[in-house]
Formats: C-alpha cells, structure tokens, sequence
C-alpha cells in the first residue's frame, strides 16, 4: 500500500470502531437499523470522492484504493459496506457516465458528500435472472412521463432519495431493446413500497414497489432513450468489482472468527484448532480468501488502466461471493453451538453470505456471460 492508502484505511478504521463497534453492529442488526445516518461522515472523509476526477469534483484516486476501502468495510461491517457500494459501485457509476450535465450537476456533489443516494430499481415479479423481461411501462405523458408497474427485493428504496428505474419505452413487448433509464425520485406520488420480510442482510431493507401512474418529467430520462440496457451493462463492472471486494472483507472477517475460536476452544484436552481435520479447514478458507483478493486487485488494476474487464468482473465476483458462503458455512462448523447462537457475528455472515452467489446477477448467470466470451455458445440466453 501507499503512504497515502496507509492513511485513508486508518482513518477509515477509526470511523468505523467509533460508529459501528461490534456492540452496535449486533444491534443494528438486531432491530433493523439500515447505516444511512453513517452517510455524510463517510462523505466527509472523501471515501465516496475517492475515485472520481478532479473536474468532476473528486479526488482523482484510483480504483485500487476503493477496492482496499471496501474490503475493510466488508471485514468490519458489512452493513456499511453494502450502502457504500450502493454510493460508489452504482449511483456515481451511473449518473457519471450517462447522466445529462444538469443530472451530475444536481446529483453528483450531493452522492459525494453522503446527502442522498440512488437504489436501483430493476427486478420484478416476472424479471428476476431474465433482467431484459420486465414489463414496467412509461409512456410520453403532457411533457413529461407516466409510469405504471411493479418492481420487487428493491434494496434500500426507503432510504434512497430516487430510484434509477429502467422501464419499456419502445414498442418491443419483452427483450433488451426499448428499455429506457428514469431518475424517479421515491417521494413521487403514485409510488407505494411495501417492506419484505427476509433471512439475512437486515440493515439493508428490500421493497415491493408498486408505481401507478407516476408522473416525472421529460429530464427524468437518464441516459438516451431505449438504451437503457446497454448503459446498464456498461457499468456493471464497477457493482461487481464493488461486491467483490466487500465479500472478500466479509469472508477474512469470518475466517478470523474461526480461527480465535479454534485457537481458544478446547475439546478432549486441546485447542479444537490442532486437529488436523479443523486445521486444513482453515488453511483452505485462508487460501479461498486470498485467491479471491488477489483476483479483486487485478481487477482493480485493469479498472485503472481503463482496460475491458468485463470477464474479470464476473469472475470477481463469482470467486468472491462463492469464497464467502464456503467460508462462512465453514466457520459455522467450526463455531458449532457457538456460531449458531444468536449473538454470534457467524451467523449474521452466514446468513447474509447466502444473498450475494445470486444478488446482483446470479453465478450461474454469470457463467453464461464467461463461457460467451469464451467462444461457447450457451443455450437460452439472449
Ligand atoms: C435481499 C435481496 C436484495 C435485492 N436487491 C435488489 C435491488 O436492490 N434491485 C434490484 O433490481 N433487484 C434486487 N434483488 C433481486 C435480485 O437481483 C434477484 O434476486 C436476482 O437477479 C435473481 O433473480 P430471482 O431471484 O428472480 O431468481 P431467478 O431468476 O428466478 O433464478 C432462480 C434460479 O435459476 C437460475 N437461473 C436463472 N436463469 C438461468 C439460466 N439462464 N441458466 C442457468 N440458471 C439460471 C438462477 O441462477 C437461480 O439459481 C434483490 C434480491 C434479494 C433477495
């Protein structure tokens, strides 16, 4: 790391054993209390400037540093790292690239500043995996847009001040083409969310959102009409970069705890940590997580240069999100009784490790996109 890297990881882990000691991350969790409140202090230590160029209004850094900034975020507490990418991996990556100068004008310094942020309002009942299968419509409306439909599992869309929302605008009833990006602000009337009830990430609320007649105007429109799909695509690689390294942080956290245990447990008159059928158990999560890290940083490196990296990307986090659930089930084996009680940091990682192997793009899914850019054809993907 860089003297300067040294410095911003200090600082961001003093922020976070001040606001998120594991006392506080046990409540959260607890009750249900998403990180927003974290926000502008997070913004104020530049963690959300960090890589975007000075014109623009940041810090001119470099990939490489946010990746190092959310494996720390994913090792401490994944609750802030999950709203940290929601900053950085999404909403900066979308509206820089395909939003209108007044768009990043508005936008931009208040994303940066940790005022406000975009969820992104993509799944619906009928479109989860077959993303380009949506149904929600907006149609020209007295110089503006109407949108009617339905998403669902839209993270943090309470908290959010819009919604980066693709909808049908061309003629095509199903299909990529035709979909087109709105910046809709979630206090528009005619949007109603309903919280769902879920296993795990529980300071990162999901909605059922039901938009009937919902009127934005003509400047909502994000990006050039019916490329909506496109322009999602071509930022994909930032979220996925973005959970990778997060989980990795996440999965190192679960192998510490596993590896305290086994070193302090003591079962038929030593430490559970030298039987050799526990030892290899973790010597494999250590290598898991190390492999996944190293895969993040290339990844970070080709980001950097402006190199395609849409492979990498997939296999980022496919390497990463499977790392963790490997890992965190292992811990739990590890911990037995002890990971399985209910104020144990295990479980929160094992259950919430179960989300990301098909959040944001399941593996499977995922595979697909690499066995394509590997030349093999694929059956029944667009
Ligand atoms: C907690 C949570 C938070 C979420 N947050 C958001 C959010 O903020 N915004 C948003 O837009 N969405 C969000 N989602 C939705 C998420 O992106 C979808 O769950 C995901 O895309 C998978 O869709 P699905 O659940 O409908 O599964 P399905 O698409 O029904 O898939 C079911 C299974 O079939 C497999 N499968 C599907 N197609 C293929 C294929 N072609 N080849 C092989 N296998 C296949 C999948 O891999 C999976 O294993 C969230 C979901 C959850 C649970």
């Amino acid at each position: 790391m860089t003297p300067e890297q040294t410095q911003i990881l200090a600082s961001v882990e003093t922020f976070l054993a001040r606001r998120l000691p594991p006392a506080e991350i046990r409540r959260r969790d607890a009750a249900h209390v998403p990180p927003y409140d974290l926000l502008p202090e997070m913004g104020a230590l530049g963690l959300f400037a960090l890589a975007v160029p000075v014109p623009e209004g940041g810090l001119g850094g470099d990939w490489a540093t946010v990746a190092l900034v959310q494996d720390a975020l994913g090792r401490h507490a994944y609750m802030a790292a999950s709203i940290f990418n929601r900053v950085v991996g999404f909403g900066l990556a979308t509206i820089r690239a395909h939003g209108s100068a007044a768009q990043r004008a508005e936008l931009l310094p208040l994303l940066m500043a940790g005022e406000a942020f975009c969820a992104l309002a993509l799944t619906e009942p009928q479109a989860g995996s077959d993303a380009a299968a949506i149904r929600t419509r907006a149609v020209r409306h007295e110089g503006g847009w109407r949108i009617n439909g339905r998403k669902t599992w839209i993270s943090d869309a309470e908290g959010a001040r819009w919604l980066i929302l693709p909808a049908r605008t061309g003629p095509e009833p199903a299909g990529a083409r035709g979909i087109s990006l709105f910046l809709v602000p979630t206090a528009t009337p005619g949007l109603a969310m309903t919280r769902l009830p879920k296993v795990g990430n529980n300071c990162m609320p999901s909605f059922d959102i039901g938009l009937q007649d919902v009127d934005v105007p003509e400047d909502a429109l994000l990006g050039e009409e019916g490329r909506g799909f496109p322009h999602m695509m071509s930022t994909l690689h930032f979220s996925r970069a973005s959970m990778a390294a997060t989980v990795t942080g996440a999965a190192e956290a679960a192998l510490r705890i596993a590896l305290a245990h086994a070193q302090e447990r003591e079962q038929f008159g030593q430490p559970i940590g030298r039987f050799q059928a526990i030892a290899h158990r973790l010597v494999d999560m250590r290598m898991r997580v190390d492999q996944s890290r190293l895969m993040v940083r290339h990844l970070a490196q080709l980001i950097d240069q402006g190199a395609p990296c849409r492979r990498e990307a997939a296999q980022a986090k496919i390497i990463a999100t499977e790392t963790l659930r490997d890992v965190a089930d292992a811990g739990m084996q590890i911990l037995a009784s002890a990971g399985y009680a209910a104020e144990s940091d295990m479980q929160r990682l094992w259950r919430d490790s179960r989300l990301y192997t098909f959040g944001e793009g399941a593996n499977e899914v995922l595979r697909d996109s690499i066995a394509r850019e590997m030349g093999l054809t694929t059956r029944g993907m667009a």
